[in-house]
């Protein structure tokens, strides 16, 4: 035998069992999107590597040591995109979407990050996001915050996440914060560790969220960016509580949190679950007031949103909510005999134009009555359909139940259809 050819470390195969997840969760978003008045919007996996220096900033983790980058055959330097608001905001810029207009635009697809593998951290993983364009006020914020409790309401998992809110204030605020929190942090060099050292300097605030305790205990004492806020940057983050106060949006204000990346502003929030162990940010977001204009387009406010995916997956099935999404086919054809065996796919054609959405699948490979139903079986249909030379010689069908306690019934065909419609769920 040949030598066997692996997948890449990190990206991982989705294969049936859990795509039926994954269609499902989709399925959700999609809906949920256009109850809201969003677009989609889509765009491709490769990138110019300028596009995420500009815009993630240089000293981040993406930037410094996530990213895949390669050299086209004109050696322009490309990178596989590793998240998708610079993508959506270049995009929006090019395609004129973005110019004195509002816009309320959604997105998924596969993003890659060379990271540590583990539970809930992929290098090639999903994300689901959204982006706002033009709109300045906290209504805005609220609206998209309302949407993700919403989608957590649809996949039943509302008790199991929270939501953490916190406000960066202007450019000009933190700077200011800045040169406050690294004096501070001057005076307690020896407790920090070699991440925070390096950090203190071109990015100090990300040493606010170290998972590091020795660190926190510094942090801890720290002068608060709370207390360095300009005047509407405050007002702006408690118009933001009182809307969602008012939908019955519960959250946490954490004033540590301030995201990995250097483009937001004022808002920024964290949707986050104990039951996924350490990777257990489902969906991170915030206001990024600088971006458009920063990327070449006039300037313009927004505020979005990132959901990773398999976090997602993850936390249905560790919860138990996947139910029968993994049921696939509702009705197995059974067919005894030649002659049954050839109109059996009219007969499965005939029911699936009766009875829309039930999903019917037709023995196919031969063999007697034991393994057709033994397939049946298998293939976790609810009911089987047998045929035969009676049934043919009657016009009817013969249901058999193999999942509940029911009698087998042999029905005509247009009955046959009534009773199969119930299983469509
Ligand atoms: P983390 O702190 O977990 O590394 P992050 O701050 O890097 O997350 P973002 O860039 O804000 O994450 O991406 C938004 C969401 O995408 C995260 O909250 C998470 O759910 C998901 N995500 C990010 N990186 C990965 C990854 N490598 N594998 C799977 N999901 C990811
Ligand atoms: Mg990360």
């Amino acid at each position: 035998m040949a030598k066997q050819i692996k997948a890449i470390r990190g990206m991982k195969d989705c294969l049936p069992g859990t795509t039926q997840i994954w269609q499902k969760i989709e399925g959700t978003l999609r809906d949920t999107m256009g109850a809201f008045g969003y677009q989609e919007i889509r765009f491709p996996v490769v990138e110019s590597t300028d596009l995420f220096k500009r815009s993630i900033g240089e000293v981040t983790d993406i930037v410094e040591k996530e990213m895949y980058t390669f050299e086209d055959r004109n050696s322009d330097s490309l990178t596989l995109r590793p998240e998708g608001t610079a993508v959506c905001v270049r995009a929006g810029v090019e395609g004129g979407l973005l110019y004195n207009q509002e816009q309320r635009l959604w997105y998924m697809g596969p993003m890659f990050r060379r990271e540590r593998p583990q539970k809930g951290r992929y290098r090639q993983f999903h994300q689901f996001g959204v982006e706002t364009f033009g709109i300045a006020s906290a209504d805005i914020d609220a609206e998209v915050i309302i949407l993700t409790a919403r989608l957590w309401k649809s996949f039943g998992i509302s008790d199991h996440v929270r939501l953490e809110l916190n406000s960066l204030g202007s450019n000009e605020a933190r700077a200011a914060y800045k040169e406050v929190l690294v004096a501070y942090l001057e005076q307690h060099k020896d407790k920090l560790d070699e991440d925070s050292l390096r950090r203190m300097y071109t990015n100090p605030l990300r040493v606010l969220d170290s998972k590091n305790p020795d660190v926190q205990a510094v942090v801890a004492d720290a002068p608060k960016l709370s207390e360095h806020l300009d005047e509407e940057s405050v007002q702006h983050f408690a118009n933001l509580c009182e809307r969602l106060d008012a939908a019955g949006v519960e959250y946490q204000v954490n004033e540590n949190l301030v995201r990995g990346l250097d483009y937001y502003n004022r808002t920024v929030f964290e949707w986050v679950t104990e039951s996924l162990g350490a990777q257990g940010t489902v969906c991170a977001g915030g206001r990024y007031d600088g971006l458009v204009e920063q990327l070449g387009g006039k300037g313009t406010p927004a505020v979005g949103f990132a959901m990773g995916m398999e976090r997602l997956v993850l936390l249905l099935e560790e919860l138990n909510s996947v139910g029968d999404i993994r049921r696939n086919v509702d009705v197995y054809v059974a067919a005894m005999g030649d002659v049954a065996s050839i109109k059996a796919p009219a007969i499965a054609e005939e029911l699936r134009d009766a009875v829309p959405g039930l999903r019917v699948q037709v023995h196919a490979g031969g063999g007697n009555f034991k393994k057709q139903l033994k397939r049946a079986d298998n293939s976790g249909a609810v009911v089987a359909l047998i045929f035969g030379e009676d049934e043919i010689a009657n016009n009817a069908v013969t249901i058999k139940y193999l999942r509940e306690q029911k009698e087998q019934l042999t029905l005509p065909m247009a009955e046959a259809h009534t009773t199969l419609a119930e299983l469509v769920g």
